[in-house]
């Protein structure tokens, strides 16, 4: 069992090419040289907001634009926040709720030391090999193209959804969305829409994933973890470090760090671990399939192993990391305060109210304050037996027709929860194919997606728009 999971973003080999019927003709090098283009535009976040470029903002737009013509003739195109676009591609039937289809135009920055580890410039949109080099390649301008590409086809043969069909691509993902997603859910909410569902960015086809070998396995994520952050304060009278008390500031401080690393969060198999294991039963050897078809008897022993490799672990328990700390400002002189930042991604099911009566317990002494940033709670679990994720199960057989789809649990947090209280029923999911290799590009070094999976996904995403756009059965 300790291999289970290795499914959380890890795989091996690439896309077999698909075998199903198109819903639009794609071709792998238009759409590509139309990723490459949008990659060239640095619309980067930054975490200081003083460091904001809007120029490279307004020309991807621009290239959207001329890239994506019907797409801008048809659809009602709005911009919202300055820079986010909403698009509703209005359906024929007002009864049918609207699905929303998400990703985001921003990217994270390339600090300067990291620029001579990128065999292509991230910024160059360099097509080499079989595949799209650059920042935003996998995180995820491909995801807005894709849309844009998915949607433009359709239009160009005629294609009318019944339900309607909206885009909204936020502009500042990567520090929060703070000023887009907040503001384009905000539009949706003033407007009276309740969705049938939502996609976002955080799930995609895979190969080979120690369970299921050679087979391909698209995750759907049908949850994300709740991002909560405190900051801990101690204090103490200042004075010389000659005379100093039993316990300064910073080691009140440290005892309260290592209190809650000695004590972490319970191991639990929420919802949507329990959908994946459901989902990925039917693939496993007899042994490990009698253990997860059986978690009332075995699902203390299957978490315990899980847990023994961290990143199994994070699927299984609200994580602690303490991240940032400070105090002192002189080696001879005592501190008066010391402060720390813990951030905590919260299961499914649990709260940061839970979070912070463990943490106070945990820490046990009144003179540490602990103050928390705002945060919103993840939307509840995506179901599996709802429209949406029959919806996205049949893209995905439509272009790969072999593929295993499992539910999933995402570890980072994504815009979706801006619009928790608008979709009962919010997915991550886009049909590229990731392998391996590519994982630690996200955010990192010569991020890269590969040009027929690109395209598959495109072909994914169309079958996708078909297929909501059609009345619920
Ligand atoms: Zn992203």
């Amino acid at each position: 069992m300790h291999r289970l999971l290795l499914f959380v973003l890890l795989a091996s080999w690439a896309a077999p090419g698909p075998a199903g019927a198109e819903a639009i003709a794609v071709d792998a090098a238009v759409v590509a040289r139309h990723l490459a283009e949008a990659i060239r535009f640095p619309t980067v976040s930054h975490q200081d907001p003083e460091r904001f470029d809007a120029q490279p903002f307004e020309n991807l737009l621009d290239h959207f634009r001329a890239t994506y013509p019907l797409v801008h003739e048809r659809l009602t195109v709005e911009r919202i926040a300055g820079y986010s676009l909403l698009l509703t591609w209005q359906g024929s039937d007002p009864e049918l709720a609207p699905a929303l289809f998400m990703s985001h135009t921003d990217v994270v920055p390339v600090e300067q030391e990291a620029l001579k580890g990128w065999t292509h410039p991230p910024f160059g949109g360099v097509i080499e090999g079989d595949f799209i080099w650059g920042r935003g390649s996998l995180d995820v301008k491909s995801g807005v193209v894709g849309w844009l590409e998915a949607a433009e086809g359709l239009l160009a043969q005629g294609f009318e959804p019944a339900r309607s069909l909206i885009f909204a691509f936020g502009h500042d993902e990567e520090i929060g969305g703070e000023q887009g997603a907040a503001a384009l859910a905000a539009t949706l909410r003033e407007r009276g829409v309740k969705l049938s569902f939502l996609v976002d960015e955080g799930g995609f086809l895979s190969t080979d994933l120690g369970l299921v070998p050679g087979k391909i396995v698209a995750q759907i994520n049908t949850a994300e973890k709740t991002y909560f952050t405190i900051h801990l304060t101690a204090r103490s009278d200042g004075g010389h470090s000659s005379t100093p008390p039993a316990h300064t500031a910073v080691g009140k401080l440290a005892t309260a760090i290592h209190r809650l690393e000695a004590n972490p969060f319970p191991l639990r198999i929420s919802q949507p671990v329990r959908d994946l294991f459901a989902a990925l039963a039917p693939h496993l050897p007899l042994g490990r399939r009698l253990a997860v078809n059986n978690l009332w008897l075995t699902g203390r022993i299957v978490a315990r192993r899980m847990a023994e490799d961290p990143l199994q672990a994070a699927m299984l328990r609200t994580t602690t990391a303490a991240t940032m700390i400070s105090g002192g400002v002189k080696e001879n002189v005592v501190p008066k305060r010391a402060t720390a930042t813990v951030n905590f991604r919260i299961l499914p099911g649990e709260t940061p109210d839970d979070v912070l009566a463990h943490v106070r317990a945990v820490i046990d002494n009144p003179e540490i304050e602990i103050e928390s940033d705002t945060w919103s709670q993840a939307p509840r679990p995506g179901r599996v037996d709802a429209f949406g994720y029959q919806v996205l199960t049949d893209a995905v057989h439509d272009v790969y027709p072999e593929a295993i789809v499992v539910p999933g649990l995402l570890l980072g947090a994504t815009d979706t929860r801006h619009y928790a209280d608008i979709a009962d029923d919010a997915y991550r999911f886009l049909g590229g194919m990731v392998t391996r290799a590519q994982i630690p590009s996200i955010h990192g070094t010569d991020e890269r997606i590969g040009i027929e999976s690109l395209a598959n996904a495109v072909r994914v995403q169309a079958r996708v728009l078909q297929r909501a756009g059609e009345a619920e059965l």
